[in-house]
């Protein structure tokens, strides 16, 4: 049977590594019906495909790269894809986001999703073309950086259209948050993809495309897109877009200090005196050279910077997004500007997330302080707070694994437990991935976010900006009057439960559909019923229109990654914070004093998740009814459903 549904490429991909080989299937009917695409049905695959005994440097982990029915066609913004797998890092769901031209052109090429398991005898990369895929020779691209590895691709097609998905010589070394890159700068940064590809030698994917994608009633979904599209108009948000377009993420900066919650010495505090340095002002003054969007973006965020001459000469490259400049700035006592956006560009070169290398350097510096590391250890390098010199010297380490960049190429929690001692106090993660730029000692709703999150702690699954953007309205839309005051104080745990559960839902559809969390996290424009208004006439699925289907949809996936963690050992034990977050007050700045409320809120989450409080585990009637049978089985026979724990225990 042909399958059915429009603004899907109708094909998947099938490539084993071990033998060389790539099949072409018909995409699943029910993995859209029930998943839509992305996060949702490599969820799927990877629960049927990976477990607890999955080594994830194995030939049996599994790569899935993922697009969704929003992903290349006429949206705003509509230029994601998306990689999952089990995580070196943290060896639970790994997952992680791009946007660019990438993953349009994989849909052009003929291909909602790629399937990548075993692992090439040879370094290897894959090429998609209008519907045909080929393994193809990557000897010489092999220790290439992910700039020359694309022109190399391109020069070998004679074809300056062709995108592509790259490791860097990280990923090939295996540090463990090794990253994919695209378009130059675009990574899909997180939880160490970039080092699963590298275990495999697949170098990258490269596509180009001439197939068209299709809608189910075009005359509809011309009519539903233009009634989202006209949504962005809305004054409510107005300043808000103006400012993502004239400063991108790097506003934040100025934005998160003031309210005191811009990590600061590897989060010993959430204000840092110097923000001013490394803030939208001077970087949009002294070293932006342009603009740029990804595929179909109305918002466009992005901006090019060069820095010439001085210490640290860089660029033309993308620039540093606010978590690049938290994490090789503030977070390292660091206000030399020129060199946060060389280690931003050189992290994006050799492939590795800015966040978790950025973190990292902080942890290690924290050490130093304390005594817990020295220049033994070091090679001879001063570890001292800000000493630009020696992070610069660290990022290069950190990609080849030499000296202590061994040890710190391995994430926080990893370093923390070789060290031993006390170190574990200054590695701030949760279940093993690096804290991303936020303070939940600053903005109650965030420690619920971290703990919460299925790949650790990270604002990009479920983060509320309601309350931080102040968008009353919005609030009360949502919630309801009475609710609405306690959510929109950022510094309540009130009702934080029920928010964090709603945008987590939420979140998941646009991870599924794929498309930009701008637009929906910040500003707050689109919600549950743009899935209703535009998927059904884009698809042909009508179930879609149906409020009850999409809300249901959004919970199955939340629950589908979360049993996958469950099954990997997650339980409510660890979804928590790091001490630092969680037990000593923020010292200084605006929101001196703050302390999470976690177990209140956690309670709550559970509750309105539909999971045990004592163990986070879901209860059998909510999977059973989301359709997720076959989770409910599996957790039964290991005694990991609410009701079972509770009655056994
Ligand atoms: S808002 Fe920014 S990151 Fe998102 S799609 Fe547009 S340009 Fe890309």
């Amino acid at each position: 049977m042909t399958f059915p549904y429009k603004g899907y490429a109708g094909h998947y991909l099938e490539v084993d590594l071990t033998k060389g080989k790539v099949h072409k299937r018909e995409m699943e009917k029910e993995w859209a019906r029930l998943y839509l695409g992305g996060t949702g049905v490599a969820a799927k695959i990877l629960w049927d495909r990976t477990g607890p005994e999955t080594d994830p440097f194995s030939p049996d982990n599994v790569v899935v790269l993922g697009t969704g029915p929003l992903t290349g066609v006429m949206f705003s913004p509509s230029g994601r894809f998306m990689f999952a797998s089990k995580s070196p890092l943290t060896g639970i769901w790994a997952e992680s986001h791009a946007g660019g031209f990438f993953g349009p052109e994989v849909k052009y090429a003929g291909f909602d999703f790629v399937i990548l398991s075993g692992r090439s005898p040879k370094p290897v990369y894959l090429f998609l073309r209008d519907g045909e895929a080929e393994l193809r020779d990557a000897s010489d691209l092999w220790r290439r950086e992910t700039d020359v590895t694309t022109d190399m691709i391109r020069e070998e097609h004679k074809d300056p259209d062709v995108e592509t998905a790259t490791i860097g010589p990280a990923g090939e070394n295996q540090v463990l948050y090794g990253c994919v890159v695209v378009d130059y700068y675009r990574a899909a940064g997180r939880t160490g993809l970039g080092a699963v590809l590298g275990s495999k030698n697949m170098k990258a994917i490269a596509a180009s495309g001439s197939l068209g994608l299709e809608a189910y009633d075009m005359d509809k979904y011309l009519e539903a897109n233009q009634k989202e599209m006209d949504r962005l108009n809305d004054p409510l948000w107005k300043d808000f877009l103006v400012s993502l377009r004239k400063y991108g993420t790097t506003d934040l900066i100025a934005m998160i200090n003031e309210i005191g919650r811009l990590p600061t010495k590897n989060h010993w505090t959430g204000f840092f005196d110097h923000a001013e340095d490394i803030g939208p002002e001077i970087i949009a003054k002294k070293y932006r050279t342009g603009h740029e969007a990804c595929h179909g973006c109305a918002i466009g965020c992005k901006y090019i910077y060069q820095v010439k001459g001085g210490d640290y000469p860089s660029g033309p490259a993308g620039g540093p997004e606010y978590e690049t400049l938290m994490a090789f700035g503030s977070n390292c006592l660091n206000r030399d500007l020129e060199s946060v956006f060389h280690m931003g560009t050189r992290c994006d070169l050799l492939g590795m997330d800015t966040i978790s290398c950025g973190k990292t350097i902080s942890f290690a510096m924290d050490l130093w302080e304390t005594g817990m590391i020295t220049k033994k250890d070091t090679g001879g390098l001063d570890l001292s707070w800000g000493n630009v010199d020696s992070m610069v010297q660290l990022v290069e380490m950190i990609a080849k694994r030499e000296g202590i960049g061994d040890l710190l190429s391995k994430g926080v929690r990893k370093a923390a437990e070789i060290v031993g001692g006390e170190a574990w106090k200054y590695a701030v993660h949760c279940k093993g991935l690096e804290a991303s730029g936020q303070d939940p000692r600053a903005h109650q709703s965030v420690g619920l976010t971290y703990a919460t999150n299925v790949r650790g702690a990270d604002h990009l699954r479920s983060l509320s900006c309601l309350e931080e953007l102040g968008f009353p309205e919005v609030a009360i839309a949502r919630f309801g009057k009475e609710k609405a005051a306690a959510i929109m104080d950022i510094l309540s745990p009130k009702h934080k439960g029920e928010v964090v559960k709603d945008i987590e839902d939420l979140y998941a559809l646009v991870d599924s559909a794929v498309i930009c969390k701008y637009g929906t996290m910040w500003p707050p424009i689109f919600y549950f019923d743009t899935f209703e208004n535009i998927i059904a006439p884009l698809t042909g699925m009508d179930d879609w229109s149906s409020k009850k289907h999409v809300r249901e949809a959004a919970e199955r996936i939340c629950h589908l990654r979360r049993a996958y963690n469950h099954r990997l050992g997650i339980t409510r034990k660890e979804e928590t914070l790091p001490k630092r977050l969680l037990k000593d007050p923020m010292p200084t700045g605006p929101s001196k004093g703050g302390l999470p409320d976690l177990e209140h809120m956690l309670d709550e989450y559970y509750q309105y998740r539909g999971c045990s409080l004592t163990t986070g585990y879901p209860s059998r009637e909510v999977l059973l009814s989301l359709k997720l049978d076959y989770v409910a089985e599996e957790l039964e026979r290991k005694n990991m459903l609410a009701n079972c724990y509770e009655q056994k225990n």
